[in-house]
């Protein structure tokens, strides 16, 4: 049985997915208690949740997405998630859109156009200020 975070997070969820085995960032992903908290509310007002991509270590975020600051993105600082959509019809992604908004998600990316479906993905973070793009 895997370690939960809330009722419906799991710590394994959440570990970085990187490939070095002395990552930090797997037993311990130490997501932040508020994104959590806000993860769980919009769970509760939606339906389950597949979490592809949680916390990252720095290296793993790096190689992920190069371009990125080097001090490493929202997923290193714990208040980020992806969430798989591509099993969703369009009026479950808007209604996690809305969800997520209305509980205060501040950062929002969309891949909504792979044409494997199975990779589209929503992002949902807790930075400070705000942000919207697509993939
Ligand atoms: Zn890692």
């Amino acid at each position: 049985m895997s370690l939960l975070i809330t009722p419906h997070f799991s710590v394994a969820e959440f570990a970085c997915k990187c490939n070095d085995p002395n990552c930090d960032r797997k037993e311990s992903p130490d997501v932040n208690s508020d994104f959590i908290q806000m993860l769980e509310e919009l769970r509760m007002q939606t339906f389950a949740l597949r979490i592809s991509s949680g916390v990252r270590c720095l290296q793993h975020d790096l190689n992920i997405s190069p371009k990125k600051n080097k001090n490493g993105g929202v997923h290193v600082q714990a208040i980020a998630c992806d969430i798989l959509v591509g099993h969703l019809p369009s009026a479950d992604i808007l209604k996690l859109t809305t969800k997520a908004t209305e509980i205060g998600f501040t950062g929002l990316g969309f891949s909504l156009a792979n044409q494997n479906r199975s990779k589209r993905f929503l992002h949902l973070d807790s930075r400070s200020g705000g942000a919207i793009w697509s993939y």
